[in-house]
C-alpha cells in the first residue's frame, strides 16, 4: 500500500467508526422551537451558528457591539446579516471555528460555500433541517455519534427528554461557588430553603443522591474565574464565611468567597467518590475576548496535579487538553493513573497543535488515557463540522505513526475504537448502562 493509499485506508476507518461525544452544552432540543430569545439562543435563523464559538474570532477580527447586536437580532434580514459579517467573515475564514462552520453548512445543508448568492438556499435549509426530531437526525445519522454527553448551561442537572442520546453531568460549579444567586436558584430548583451552612450542605447532598445515579460525571468550570488551587479549609471557617453571606452582607471578599468555595470543592470531590463519577476540569484557554489571565491559566496543570496526588481513586478528566500548555498533560496522564485528557472543544481553537498532541500523546501515554471529542456547542448543528475536523485530526495522527512505522497496520482498527469510543465508554460505564 502507498502512504496515500494508506491515509485513505485510515480515512475510511475513522470515518466508519461510532463517536462518543464527551462535552456537549446542548440545549434541549424543545428549546430549540421556543419563541423566546434570549443569552443562549438569541435568534432562530442560520446566524445562530456563529454564536459559539466563531463570534469569538469575529469580535477579534474587528467586529462592533453594535455589528455584532444587529448580526443576531431576530428582525434582520439573512441578506443584510450577511453584508454585516462578511467583511469580517473574510479575515477569520481560515480558523478552526470558521472551518467548523463552512463544513457544517456544506455537509448538513449542502451550501457550498458562505456567498451571498447562496444565503437564500443557507437559509432555508436551516429551517429545514431544524424539525422535531432534528437532533437524532443530526447527532446520530450525520456525525454518526452514539451519545453526548451534556453539561447544561441551564440546570445544575437537566432532566433530559432524551435520556438515550443526551446524558447528563453534574455541574458543581453553582454548588461550590455559593454565592447568593446560586443559593436562590438552588433553593427554586429543589423546591428548599437555605438557612443555615448545613442546608446547604443537605443540598449538595440532595443533588447527588437524586441526580447521582443517572449522572455520567460531575463538571467544574470554575478555572474562568478562579485558579485550582483548592486549600483545606475547616468546616466551621467555611460556615462562619457562608453565615456572614446570608445574614448580614451579601459580599465575602475575596479571601471569603475562595475559603467557602475551596471547602466545598472539596466536598463536592467527596461526594463524586462517593459515587463513583469521573470530574471533570475546564483547564486551558477560555471562551472568552480581551480577558485571559494567561499567568493564572499557566498553573492549571500544577494545581491539578495536587489534585490527582490528593484523590488517588478518583478519575479525573482534564478537558480541552490545557490547550496552550498541552505538554504538561502529556506529563500529567503519564503519570498518574487517574489522569485523562479529553480533546473537546481543542480541534477547533488550534486544529494543528491538536493533532501534534495527539500524535505525540500515542507514543508516549497508554491509549485509554484520552477521549478524542466533544464539540462543546449550544446549538446541536455546529457538532457537524466539529466532528468532520476531529475525525481528519484523528486519522493525520495515527496515518503519520504508521508512516513513520510506529504502528502496525493490523493495530489500526481496534486503536480507532478505542480511541474514538472504547475509551468513554470505560471511563464512563454508567453513560452506556442506562
Ligand atoms: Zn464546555
Amino acid at each position: 500500500m502507498s502512504a496515500t493509499e494508506t491515509a485513505t485506508w485510515i480515512e475510511d476507518i475513522v470515518a466508519e467508526t461510532v463517536l462518543v461525544d464527551t462535552h456537549e452544552h446542548l440545549v434541549e432540543e424543545s428549546r430549540r422551537f421556543s419563541p423566546v430569545f434570549d443569552r443562549l439562543l438569541p435568534c432562530d435563523d442560520w446566524s445562530l451558528l456563529f454564536r459559539d464559538y466563531l463570534q469569538q474570532d469575529l469580535d477579534c477580527a474587528g467586529m462592533g457591539a453594535e455589528e455584532k447586536r444587529q448580526f443576531y437580532n431576530p428582525e434582520v434580514s439573512a441578506v443584510d446579516k450577511f453584508r454585516i459579517v462578511y467583511p469580517y467573515w473574510e479575515r477569520v475564514q481560515h480558523t478552526g471555528y470558521a472551518k467548523t462552520f463552512s463544513i457544517t453548512i456544506q455537509k448538513l445543508y449542502g451550501v457550498k460555500s458562505f456567498a451571498i448568492e447562496h444565503i437564500e438556499q443557507l437559509s432555508s435549509q436551516y429551517r429545514e433541517v431544524k424539525k422535531p426530531g432534528f437532533y437524532e437526525h443530526v447527532l446520530r445519522d450525520v456525525c454518526r455519534i452514539s451519545e453526548c454527553h451534556v453539561n447544561s448551561l441551564e440546570r445544575i442537572f437537566m432532566q433530559t427528554a432524551q435520556p438515550s442520546l443526551l446524558k447528563q453531568d453534574i455541574s458543581i460549579m453553582e454548588l461550590s461557588r455559593c454565592n447568593l444567586a446560586d443559593i436562590k436558584n438552588v433553593e427554586s430548583e429543589l423546591s428548599v430553603q437555605i438557612g443555615s451552612f448545613d442546608d446547604w450542605l443537605a443540598a449538595i447532598d440532595r443533588y447527588f443522591e437524586k441526580c447521582g445515579p443517572q449522572a455520567v460525571a460531575i463538571k467544574y468550570v470554575g478555572a474562568y474565574y478562579r485558579a485550582l488551587n483548592f486549600r483545606h479549609v475547616d468546616r466551621h471557617v467555611a460556615e462562619q464565611y457562608f453565615s456572614t453571606l446570608i445574614a448580614v452582607r451579601p459580599f465575602i471578599g475575596h479571601e471569603g468567597a475562595q475559603a467557602l468555595e475551596d471547602y466545598l470543592f472539596h466536598y463536592c470531590l467527596r461526594k463524586a467518590q462517593e459515587y463513583r463519577l469521573p470530574v471533570k476540569l475546564h483547564t486551558g484557554y477560555l471562551a472568552t475576548n480581551d480577558s485571559m489571565p494567561l499567568s493564572r491559566v499557566r498553573e492549571n496543570a500544577v494545581d491539578v496535579c495536587r489534585l490527582l496526588h490528593a484523590y488517588p481513586d478518583i478519575r479525573f478528566v482534564l478537558m480541552h487538553m490545557g490547550y496552550p500548555y498541552q505538554d504538561e498533560y502529556v506529563a500529567l496522564c503519564k503519570q498518574y493513573s487517574n489522569a485523562y485528557v479529553d480533546l473537546c472543544w481543542a480541534w477547533i481553537i488550534n486544529p494543528v497543535a491538536c493533532v501534534r498532541f495527539l500524535t505525540e500523546f500515542l507514543v508516549s501515554v497508554p491509549a485509554n488515557k484520552i477521549l478524542t471529542f466533544g464539540g462543546d456547542f449550544i446549538v446541536a448543528e455546529n457538532v457537524v463540522g466539529h466532528s468532520v475536523i476531529a475525525r481528519r485530526g484523528i486519522a493525520e495522527s495515527i496515518s503519520a505513526l504508521v508512516d513513520r512505522r510506529w504502528i502496525d497496520r493490523g493495530a489500526l482498527p481496534e486503536l480507532v475504537t478505542r480511541l474514538m469510543k472504547l475509551n468513554a465508554e470505560e471511563l464512563f460505564p454508567k453513560a452506556t448502562a442506562a
